[in-house]
């Protein structure tokens, strides 16, 4: 390590990883600073017995077969692209969605429109609203240069009127029937806030590219962190784990000019990019330099949904209804009850199923994720990973079995064929991944919020990723683009986004 950077980024997840790789394409020099033992946040895998499970990154959209995806592109400016094999969900059932109360099941398929479709068939009498709800979802998306980082340079990233309205403003707008409500509002559970929170423009610029296309990667997020740590190698970026920012130093007019890391060392830097939950970041901005009404937009910011998660392998001749993909189990059509804290029946249940290879065999996994929010394990909030008292066990051993009930309601010979190997509650997640709440995707996005993005009250401090903009992988990496192209000046950047795509 050295004692001057150009750059300090902070936080090495998907945000930190692509501002790391984007600075140091520009010949920048780049410290990339990690609080966890290793770096990439929740793109990383853990091993159970020898088999891989992903944390938190399971399937995205943004990838297209002819490899002109919003990711697509951002991996190939990246320079990573080659190295990442998306593996597309079969478009006739790409996600299925079960509402047990109502015994219904709906297939979804791949591609808005073939989706668009499908809803028209199933609910005649709501043609013409489909159309519109669909196309005003559209509109938004063409509307936002941020998408489309081909147009990123030439265009503002300005707000458009459907983010100052809720989702379920729109739907109530457009969409009477209860049931196509709650389809439309399924992919709440890739964002974590509520249809009556999100703005329709959030909500809708994350799930276009999910109606679009949905893939896994091969090898999952570790997928994404070898590729960036075998392109820094060429690179001036030096990654230093289980280490922060402590304090700023020398702030003159405005500017840190040195940064006290872990361990006390004190390093110059230009600028300095967090890509960090909001509220950790303001607990380094010294007082003086932030306004009473700034820090309460910050501090008000809500976690948004977490999971329960159980991780696990099936084994024998488990039935094929299993090798869907991805099936969801959603309680009752009211999205907005079931996201909420006073509902105390069972919560949104995402089954994904995989398989992966482990050396010498193939096993199929399968990871759950039940909604959960902040409130439920509130407390033990003061405990730490492996220090939790035994009513966190029960806890956690009854979440499990309910869930394992739940899935048999679906799948009857379910608890025959599955091998329970771990568990993690928003308490793990928030332990593992640094973050206050263990929310899976940061802040809620409400409708009308200013987030933390961008050039901060220190001038040469910015913040970057999933709180920012917009959550998820997709989400996070957005944001890297838009703070390095702040960084480095929009024509500069669009040049060099320009000579990367066309080679
Ligand atoms: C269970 C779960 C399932 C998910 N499933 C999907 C999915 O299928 N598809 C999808 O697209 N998204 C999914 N997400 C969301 C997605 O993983 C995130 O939105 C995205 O990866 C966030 O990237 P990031 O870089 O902003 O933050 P993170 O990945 O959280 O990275 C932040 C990093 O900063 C570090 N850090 C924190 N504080 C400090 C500090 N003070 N100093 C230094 N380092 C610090 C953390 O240790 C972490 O490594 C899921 C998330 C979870 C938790």
């Amino acid at each position: 390590m050295k004692n001057q950077y150009d750059h300090i980024v902070v936080g090495s997840g998907v945000s930190g990883l692509s501002v790391a790789l984007l600075l140091a394409k520009q010949n920048r020099s780049v410290l990339l600073l990690e609080k966890a033992p290793a770096p990439g946040g929740s793109l990383a895998r853990f091993r159970r017995r020898g088999v891989p499970f992903d944390i938190g990154f399971h399937f995205t959209g943004g990838f297209s077969p002819d490899r002109k995806g919003m990711l697509d592109d951002m991996l190939s400016v990246l320079g990573i692209r080659d190295a990442i094999e998306p593996r597309f969900l079969p478009e006739e059932r790409c996600h299925r969605i079960s509402f047990p109360a109502i015994d219904t099941t709906f297939a979804i398929p791949g591609g808005t429109q073939r989706y668009r479709q499908q809803l028209k068939g199933d609910f005649p009498h709501q043609k013409q609203s489909i159309d519109t709800f669909f196309d005003r979802m559209q509109r938004v998306c063409d509307k936002t240069a941020a998408l489309d980082i081909r147009r990123f340079g030439t265009a503002a990233i300005a707000r458009v009127e459907d983010d100052y309205v809720s989702l379920q403003s729109v739907l109530d707008e457009h969409i009477e029937d209860n049931l196509l409500q709650a389809l439309l509002s399924a992919f709440c559970m890739c964002h974590g806030s509520r249809p009556d929170e999100i703005s329709f423009a959030d909500h809708s610029r994350l799930a276009c590219g999910l109606y679009e296309s949905t893939a896994r990667v091969k090898g999952g997020g570790e997928a994404f962190i070898s590729a960036f740590e075998n392109a820094f190698e060429s690179l001036d970026v030096d990654i230093s784990c289980s280490s922060t920012v402590e304090k700023l130093a020398d702030i003159r007019k405005r500017r840190a000019n040195r940064f006290i890391i872990s361990g006390g060392r004190e390093i110059s830097a230009d600028s300095c990019i967090f890509t960090i939950h909001p509220r950790e970041i303001i607990k380094l901005l010294p007082e003086e330099f932030t306004t009473p009404a700034f820090r309460h937009r910050i501090e008000g910011f809500e976690p948004a949904a977490g999971f329960f998660s159980l991780y696990g392998v099936m084994n024998g001749n488990h039935r094929p209804e299993t090798d869907d993909s991805i099936f969801s189990i959603f309680p009752d059509t009211d999205i907005n009850r079931i996201m909420s804290p006073d509902w105390h029946g069972p919560r949104p249940l995402v089954l994904l199923f995989n398989s992966e290879n482990t050396g010498d065999r193939r096993v199929k996994t399968l990871t759950t994720l039940e909604l959960s929010l902040p409130h439920e394990v509130e407390r033990w909030s003061d405990s730490s990973s492996n220090a939790r008292n035994g009513d966190y066990g029960a806890y956690k051993a009854e979440r499990s079995r309910s869930i394992r009930e739940r899935i048999a309601t679906c799948y009857p010979s379910f608890n025959d064929h599955f091998s329970l190997l771990d568990t993690a509650s928003m308490l793990t997640y928030r332990d593992y991944l640094h973050s206050p709440f263990g929310s899976a995707y940061g802040i809620k996005q409400k409708a009308g919020q200013f987030n933390l993005v961008g050039k901060m009250p220190i001038f040469n401090l910015y913040a970057a990723g999933q709180s920012s903009m917009l959550p998820g992988v997709v989400g996070a990496m957005t944001s890297a683009f838009v703070i390095v192209r702040t960084l480095v000046g929009k024509h500069n950047f669009q040049k060099f986004i320009e000579k990367k795509l066309c080679h």
